[in-house]
């Protein structure tokens, strides 16, 4: 097993001034894959310090240079996809074949985009008698969760770099291996030194310390809402800009008329992806009371498919949750679901057949859910999709919408304009129309508690920015 002991700070590796490790489980095997330095607020003092160092030059730099930089960023992503789909499957647990077709290749899909984007953006426009600037933010402190682990730190870090500013990067404690995979591309990219900087640690220690920095400009989060929020009541006190991304508790509405069981097959897929693991997943699915039984089943007959297995074989549908706490918080939600009258139509709290070690949970199928259950409201955060009946299209938008959440949603109908009609009555950042794929170019974030800000494609390089005027 490999013990790193050392951050990316100021362009090169160094030793973390923390004390102690990280140990890294494979969840599958529950196995220790390495361990990686815990850093504390020395550590992040120093990266936070490079960071402003290398901020007005980086800042005032050409678009042609960072174009020059991100270009290869963007090709080291490419030439790293294997290494980056094991790395992710080992310490996430998430099967080969999603690893290699998402954890590797969408991060890619947004470097790419951000490439295209950079080349053809202004970062000046004329405004009448003004001439308006876009200037980087400054220095950003990255903080990511682990259920997406390098989406999460292409989708702030890139377009951050974009704008021209310069990053400090605190990724999940659970996953810092794929983060630190991310350095040697971004340092084999040959940026200058402090413009990125990685520091490894425990959340409540470096990623606290990162997200009160007095010199961090702007502070960009996703994970959960409790630390979302402490970050943004922090930021607010400091006059610093967040941008929190919080999760979701995201309908999928079967309106009469659709392809029934296209849609709620997609639904099963959608929710089990990554053991649920997703904060865009479609947890709830919305179906017409006479509609009702028939789609229990069919999700039923779907759920049988995802046999809980060996991440690493590429017949694997459904891998392991990231970590113990994670297990027992679903398979605690899945009790409360039961205990509140739920009717378990797949899966349940036990572990599953044959799985002695690892972090499996089943995966799990509740019918007969109200709003008003906890399995309804809450984020689960893992492979459990509640079915709940709807009597008409009224009754259905107060379901969709009745959570404190907003973050995705589908919609399924017979036609478009149904569909459009329906999706612009949900309080929900985006909803994909009858299976419609994701995009990596659109703007991804949430209404209501699922946070504030937009990642991705022009909407996420705009979040870096700042506005300046000069009347002539
Ligand atoms: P957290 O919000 O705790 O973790 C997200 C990131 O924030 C990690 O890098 C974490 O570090 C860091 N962090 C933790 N505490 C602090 C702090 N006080 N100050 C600054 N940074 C901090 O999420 P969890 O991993 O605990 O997951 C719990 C639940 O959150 C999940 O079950 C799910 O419901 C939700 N979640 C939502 C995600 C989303 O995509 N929106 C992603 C992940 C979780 P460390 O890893 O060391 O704790």
């Amino acid at each position: 097993m490999e013990t790193y002991t050392d951050q990316y700070i100021g362009g090169g590796w160094r030793p973390s001034l923390g004390e102690g490790t990280i140990t890294v489980l494979n969840p599958a095997t529950e196995e220790a894959l390495a361990a990686v330095a815990a850093g504390d607020a020395a550590d992040v003092e120093s990266a936070v310090a490079a960071a402003r160092a290398a901020q007005r030059a980086w800042g005032a730099s050409s678009k042609e240079t960072r174009l020059a930089h991100l270009t290869a960023i963007r090709d080291g992503l490419a030439a790293h996809q294997e290494e980056i789909a094991a790395t992710v499957t080992a310490e996430l647990g998430a099967p080969i074949g999603f690893s290699t077709a998402v954890h590797a290749a969408l991060p890619l899909a947004v470097a790419s985009g951000y490439v295209e984007l950079l080349a053809g953006f202004e970062f000046t426009e004329r405004v009448g008698n003004s001439t308006v600037y876009r200037e980087p933010a400054g220095v950003v402190g990255a903080i990511t969760p682990w259920n997406y682990p390098l989406h999460q730190i292409v989708a702030k870090v890139v377009p951050a770099l974009a704008a021209g500013c310069t990053v400090v990067l605190k990724p999940a404690e659970d996953t810092p291996l794929v983060a630190r995979l991310f350095a040697r591309i971004v340092h084999e990219a040959g940026l200058p030194a402090g413009v990125f900087n990685l520091v490894t640690g425990i959340g409540s220690v470096a990623g606290a310390a990162l997200a009160a920095h007095p010199d961090v400009e702007l502070v960009s989060f996703t994970g959960s809402t409790a630390v979302g929020r402490a970050i943004g009541e922090q930021a607010g006190r400091g006059i610093k800009r967040v941008a929190l991304e919080l999760g979701g508790k995201s309908a999928n509405v079967v309106l009469p008329g659709a392809d029934l069981a296209r849609a709620v097959n997609v639904n099963v897929g959608n929710v089990f992806a990554n053991s649920g693991q997703t904060c865009s997943a479609w947890t709830r699915l919305l179906v017409h009371q006479d509609q009702y039984e028939e789609a229990v089943a069919i999700a039923a007959k779907a759920a049988a498919k995802y046999v809980p297995g060996d991440p690493t074989r590429p017949e694997t549908r459904l891998g392991p949750v990231v970590n113990a706490k994670q297990r027992d918080r679903v398979r605690g939600y899945i009790r409360a679901g039961l205990d509140a009258g739920a009717r378990l139509v797949a899966g349940g709290v036990d572990a599953p057949e044959g799985a002695e070690r690892g972090f499996f949970v089943r995966p799990t199928v509740l019918a007969d859910v109200t709003p008003d259950m906890t399995v309804a409201q809450e984020e689960i955060f893992g492979p459990v999709l509640c079915v709940l009946a709807y009597r008409d299209e009224d009754h259905a938008v107060e379901l969709a919408n009745g959570t404190d959440y907003g973050l995705a949603g589908g919609v399924w109908a017979a036609d478009e304009a149904t569909a459009v009609a329906f999706a612009r009555r949900m309080d929900t950042g985006q909803v994909d129309i009858n299976g419609g794929r994701f995009n990596p170019l659109a703007p991804f974030g949430g209404y209501k508690g699922s946070g504030v800000g937009r990642e991705l494609g022009r909407h996420g390089l705009e979040e870096f920015l700042r506005t300046k005027s000069l009347q002539f």
